[in-house]
C-alpha cells in the first residue's frame, strides 16, 4: 500500500555522489533517505576495476561501491530500493519525492544524484562482455588494455577524443563509424587521423561481440553498410561511445540545464529550484569521474545543511561564489 514519509533529506540515486552525500548529511544529524532502484554503487558496478581512486592502487568497482556503501549507513542513512519517477517542489516550497509504487517521501531539500545513462548499441554479446572487454568509459578501463587490440564505436566528439586516449595503451584502434564522415569537431579529427595506431573502419556497424572460452571479448563482428560484408575485427575490448543521457527525466518543472541536458547548479550544487541540489554524472561540468562525483557530493551535502538552517531561521545562506544565495 502506498505510503507517506518525512525525511529531512531525499538522496535520489546511490551512487558514489548518492552515498557520499548521505555519508555527510547523516553526519549533519539530518534525517537522511536513500532511494536506489538497483544495488547500491551506480557506474561503479559497470566498472571492473580502478586505478584512480586515490589512496588504492587497484579497487575493484563493487568493492569501493560496498565500502562506500557501508560507510555511509554508518551515520544513520536509510536505504530504501524504490524507482522514483517524480521530484516535484510542492507550493509551500517542500519536495515530493514519488515512487512507481506511489510512495511519497516529503523533505523539505532534495539532492538528485541519478547519473547518466550510456547509450548502449543493443547488439548481441554487448551485456554479457561488459566488463570483460567492452566498456563505455575510456578513462575508467583504458590502462586494461595495454598493448593490446581495441574497438571504438562512434563518431562524436567522445568516440573519436577517446580513440586518439586510448592509444596510450592500446596497441592499435579501430574506430568503427556507421558513415563516411566523423559528426566529431575538426580538430580532434586531425588529431585522431594523425595517430599513427588508428585505423578508421568507415560505413561500419557493430553486429555481434564475440567472446573466447574463458568468457573474455575476443572479437568484433562488423559489417559494412554499403556492400553488406561481414568481417571481424580481432579485438580484445570495444569503447561505445554513441551519446550518453543524463536521468535528469525525474524531475518535474523547468529547471536549467546546459545545451546537452545536464543540469547547472550554482557553487554550491543549488539547482535553478530553491532547495532541489545536483551532483555527480547529471551535472554540467568538464569531467565525470568518482572523485568528483563525490567532491560534488560533499558541497551538495553541506550546501543542504546551510539551506535547511537559513529555512528555518527563515533567513539567507549565500553562494560564496555570487549567485545570490538561497531562496528559501
Ligand atoms: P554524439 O555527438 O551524439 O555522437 C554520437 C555518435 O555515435 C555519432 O557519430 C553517431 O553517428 C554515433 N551513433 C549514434 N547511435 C549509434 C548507433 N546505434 N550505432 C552506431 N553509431 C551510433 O555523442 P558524444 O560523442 O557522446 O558527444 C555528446 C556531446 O558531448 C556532444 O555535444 C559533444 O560535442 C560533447 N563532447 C565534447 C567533447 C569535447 O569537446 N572534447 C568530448 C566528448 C563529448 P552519426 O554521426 O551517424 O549520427
Amino acid at each position: 500500500m502506498a505510503t507517506t514519509h518525512e525525511y529531512d533529506v531525499v538522496i535520489v540515486g546511490a551512487g558514489p555522489a548518492g552515498m557520499c552525500a548521505a555519508l555527510y548529511t547523516g553526519r549533519s544529524m539530518l534525517r537522511t533517505l536513500v532511494l536506489e532502484r538497483g544495488m547500491p554503487g551506480g557506474e561503479l558496478l559497470n566498472t571492473e576495476k580502478l586505478d584512480d581512486w586515490i589512496g588504492e592502487k587497484s579497487i575493484l568497482g563493487w568493492e569501493l561501491a560496498q565500502k562506500f556503501e557501508e560507510h555511509s549507513r554508518l551515520f544513520g542513512a536509510e536505504y530504501v530500493t524504490a524507482n522514483v519517477t517524480t521530484v516535484r517542489r510542492t507550493d509551500e516550497g517542500t519536495f515530493e519525492t514519488i515512487t512507481d509504487t506511489d510512495d511519497v517521501y516529503k523533505s523539505p531539500a532534495v539532492i538528485v544524484t541519478a547519473g547518466g545513462t550510456p547509450i548502449k548499441l543493443g547488439i548481441p554479446g554487448e551485456v554479457e562482455y561488459a566488463g570483460k572487454g567492452v566498456s563505455y568509459c575510456a578513462i575508467c578501463d583504458g590502462a586494461f588494455f595495454r598493448n593490446q587490440r581495441i574497438a571504438v564505436v562512434g563518431g562524436g566528439d567522445a568516440a573519436v577524443e577517446e580513440a586518439d586516449f586510448l592509444t596510450r595503451y592500446a596497441e592499435k584502434v579501430y574506430v568503427v563509424h556507421r558513415r563516411d564522415t566523423f559528426r566529431a569537431s575538426r580538430i580532434l579529427q586531425e588529431r585522431l587521423f594523425a595517430n599513427p595506431k588508428v585505423e578508421v573502419v568507415w560505413n561500419t556497424v557493430a553486429e555481434e561481440v564475440v567472446g573466447d572460452e574463458q568468457g573474455l571479448m575476443k572479437a568484433l563482428r562488423v559489417r559494412n553498410v554499403d556492400t553488406g560484408l561481414v568481417g571481424t575485427l580481432d579485438v580484445n575490448g570495444c569503447f561505445v561511445f554513441i551519446g550518453f543521457r543524463p536521468n535528469t527525466g525525474i524531475i518535474d518543472g523547468h529547471f536549467e540545464h546546459d545545451a546537452m541536458g545536464y543540469i547547472v547548479t550554482d557553487s554550491m550544487m543549488q539547482t535553478s529550484i530553491p532547495g532541489l541540489f545536483a551532483a555527480g554524472d547529471l551535472r554540467s561540468q568538464l569531467t565525470r569521474q568518482v572523485t568528483t562525483a563525490v567532491g560534488d557530493a560533499t558541497t551538495a551535502a553541506i550546501a543542504v545543511e546551510k539551506y535547511l538552517k537559513a529555512r528555518s531561521e527563515g533567513g539567507h545562506a549565500v553562494d560564496p561564489l555570487g549567485s545570490g544565495g538561497y531562496a528559501v
